[in-house]
């Protein structure tokens, strides 16, 4: 699948192929630290090894993860949001 992206400010764009099959949400430490958030979502672009932040494509939403790794350290309340009251905006 072909997706588009962009930094925040817009000045870098970029596009890639990703296969929408490995899109992966990640619990590390790092992936926490690097995201500022509870973990990081990613879709790895093959055959190349580096990786790009979902959250930065324009195709957000046609890529839901298919996996969670390093659960072990996930924070509790990231791994259920069922409860959580939802907003359609803030
Ligand atoms: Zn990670």
């Amino acid at each position: 699948m072909k997706v588009e992206g962009k930094c925040h400010c817009g000045q870098i764009t970029y596009e890639a192929i990703v296969d929408p099959e490995k899109v992966t949400v990640c619990h590390c430490t790092d992936c926490q630290m690097l995201s500022g958030s509870a973990y990081r979502a990613s879709a790895i672009d093959a055959p190349t090894t580096y990786s790009l932040r979902v959250g930065c494509l324009q195709q957000r939403a046609l890529l839901p993860p298919g996996k969670q790794i390093w659960c072990r350290s996930a924070l509790d309340w990231a791994m259920n949001l069922q409860d959580v009251t939802r907003l359609s905006r803030q």
